[in-house]
């Protein structure tokens, strides 16, 4: 089966990590990013199928990555997925106003991650 090429922006070294054991094992072409910067510089390189955002970042959080991801050339249909653990009223709404196309909170649940990147990454392709 076809699987994404993730790109993850995250400066958590063990939540890096721990991602990229499950997706690779799960067949995933996987990159990753300890910084917006950097993240967004890899995206415009590599060109992955779908972004997973950390949105507490050092510098440049998240949700402005997001908003300057999506001012790049091909970018705009990226699928591009919130982490936080900061679930509070109103998250989602800033999410999706910054231009994300959904929201996974942590901590992440690994059984679940692979299934619910592929049914984001779908859903952006076919349009919803
Ligand atoms: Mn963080």
């Amino acid at each position: 089966m076809n699987k994404p090429k993730v790109l993850y922006i995250e400066d958590n070294f063990d939540n890096r990590l721990l991602v990229k054991r499950v997706l690779l094992a799960e067949g995933f072409e996987f990159l990753e990013a300890e910084d917006a910067q950097s993240g967004i510089r890899l995206a415009a390189e590599e060109r992955p199928d779908l972004i997973l955002m950390d949105i507490n970042l050092p510098e440049v959080d998240g949700l402005t990555a997001t908003a300057r991801l999506r001012e790049l050339p091909g970018m705009e249909n990226v699928p591009i997925i919130a982490l936080t653990a900061n679930v509070m009223k109103g998250d989602m709404e800033r999410t999706l106003e910054a231009g994300c196309d959904g929201y996974i909170s942590k901590p992440i649940d690994v059984d679940k991650l692979p299934q619910q990147l592929i049914e984001f990454w779908r859903n952006k392709r076919h349009g919803r």
